[in-house]
């Protein structure tokens, strides 16, 4: 045999040995009927399925599994390890029953979506390349703009998550109020205890962790106090420090709190500070009537991101950031690169490579997209309304039940607690949330306020119904009978 016939014989081997990466029709179809089987026993058990299922940190037999080898496995024995080892312990996201934390979403049709964008795999990242992907994406971002009220030349990006816009907003900050390494240890942010911690890893992550943060008090609706605020940007002035960010909240993630964002807008133009608030949380009750009344003043804010993981009820995996002057975004995330000198059409849109630090990236546009062409948004305000009432509604029952609360919820979250005639108030409620982990069907988390323990209720999936809430109310009342 000569050199060419060898080299001829083993691509042909390799093309036999890598045969089972380009799947028959046949083989889809079974796939395809194997994963529909699975989800639908999924979706169908939801209901009767734990919120919470206690314990799984330890190691089981079996869990070798979870190990990658040279191995081949079929589609079923797969399935039914994650039924048993992952979807099993720990959270169950999608349940009706999740009051913890910011509850999460995952309609079908996103997950449909999903599925479609990555058999396609459109390369989302650059215009060219897939004007219709950018297209979709692009029409999402002007959507959410026009949502806050922006107007003109706002323009935005499809992020992952709420942690990953709030960097890229930062960035975007850090760049057109120009600051340098050197100007980093005089430049100040003013935020308060209620903001998220990701502002804070965002400020780590883009070169500004050595700023200095000040942490704004808080009034007694735990929204940032104005008087403080302009009090302590005077005196850093004064000081010779340059006031530059300030972060605002659109529903913190605690307590829900909105920020008096009108307020804020007007300091920072005063002082010339960037102003950017996070409604990751509660940005897409902006479809409200009473959420854009309570959020008045968004719209002046410099950057603003949602997640469309919560509020609009997508799986995980989705974040906006949105930025009023795009020409801003722009300068802090584009770059030339040679091998990328076939680009065309920027006169038509932009690129979302342009915009973030993403380059190719998951066309996850479409799993917005498909959920909110296929239903109108009405459904979409229904459920959100129904989760503010369901919210009242829990909090008058709870204080009938002889709980304290925090304020009258802004949204969705309510803190409350029990406090005792006897004994460790923190204690007393630390069992209270033992006996919900117990119980399990329904599930709901703790925080601390001003160094007290407390226990927390958020109203957020498009499962959730008076059903669960009375679920929750139910076990309340019982933990007080048995610990009265
Ligand atoms: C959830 C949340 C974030 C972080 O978003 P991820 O999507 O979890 O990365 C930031 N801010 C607020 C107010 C949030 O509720």
């Amino acid at each position: 045999m000569n050199e060419k016939d060898d080299l001829l014989t083993q691509i042909k081997y390799l093309e036999e040995q890598a045969k089972p990466l380009d799947s028959t029709e046949e083989e889809r179809s079974l796939l395809l009927n194997a994963v529909n089987n699975y989800t639908e026993d999924f979706l169908k058990s939801l209901p009767s399925q734990k919120t919470y299922e206690v314990a799984g940190y330890e190691k089981q037999k079996g869990d070798a599994f979870f190990e990658i080898d040279d191995e081949s496995s079929g589609i079923d024995c797969l399935l039914s390890f994650i039924t048993k080892r992952v979807d099993k312990p720990g959270l169950n996201p999608p349940s009706g029953g999740h009051f913890a934390y910011i509850p999460a979403g995952g309609l079908y049709a996103s997950a449909l979506a999903d599925f479609i964008a990555a058999v396609s795999n459109r390369y989302a990242g650059v215009f060219f390349a897939s004007p219709g992907a950018v297209r979709t994406e692009n029409a999402l971002i002007r959507w959410a703009g026009r949502l806050v009220g922006y107007t003109g030349d706002f323009g935005g990006n499809l992020t992952s998550g709420g942690s990953l816009a709030n960097m890229i907003a930062v960035a975007a900050a850090r760049d057109t109020r120009n600051i340098k390494a050197r100007d980093v240890e005089i430049s100040v942010i003013y935020t308060c205890s209620q903001a998220h911690h990701s502002l804070i890893k965002a400020l780590k992550v883009t070169g500004l962790g050595e700023c200095i943060v000040r942490m704004i008090d808080t009034d007694e609706h735990y929204r940032m106090d104005m008087r403080h605020l302009k009090k302590q940007i005077d005196e850093d002035k004064r000081a010779g420090l340059k006031p530059f960010l300030l972060f605002g909240n659109a529903g913190s993630t605690d307590t829900g709190a909105i920020d008096p964002l009108e307020e804020m807008a007007t300091i920072s133009s005063t002082y010339g500070l960037w102003f950017h608030v996070d409604a990751a949380y509660g940005g897409f009750f902006l479809l409200l009537e009473e959420g854009r009344k309570k959020m008045k003043g968004i719209h002046l804010a410099d950057s603003v991101i949602l997640d469309p993981h919560k509020g609009l009820f997508i799986p995980y995996g989705s974040g906006i950031v949105l930025v009023k002057n795009v020409r801003h975004l722009l300068a802090a995330n584009s770059y030339d690169a040679h091998y990328m000198q076939d680009a065309q059409g920027a006169d038509y849109e932009y690129s979302p490579t342009d915009l973030s630090p993403e380059m190719s990236k998951h066309f996850r546009g479409l799993r917005m997209w498909i959920p909110l062409k296929l239903y109108g948004t009405k459904p979409f305000v229904s459920s959100l309304e129904e989760k503010l009432l369901l919210t009242r509604y829990f909090y008058e029952e709870v204080r009938k039940l002889g709980f304290h609360t925090g304020p009258y919820p802004d949204l969705s979250v309510v803190v409350f607690w029990y406090v005792p005639a006897q004994g460790d108030a923190n204690a007393y409620n630390k069992g209270i949330m033992e006996s919900i982990k117990q119980d399990g069907r329904v599930f709901i988390s703790t925080t601390t306020i001003d160094g007290q323990f407390v226990l927390r209720f958020v109203a957020l999936s498009f499962r959730t119904h008076i059903e669960q809430v009375d679920i929750l109310l139910q076990i309340l009342r019982d933990h007080r009978k048995q610990n009265s």
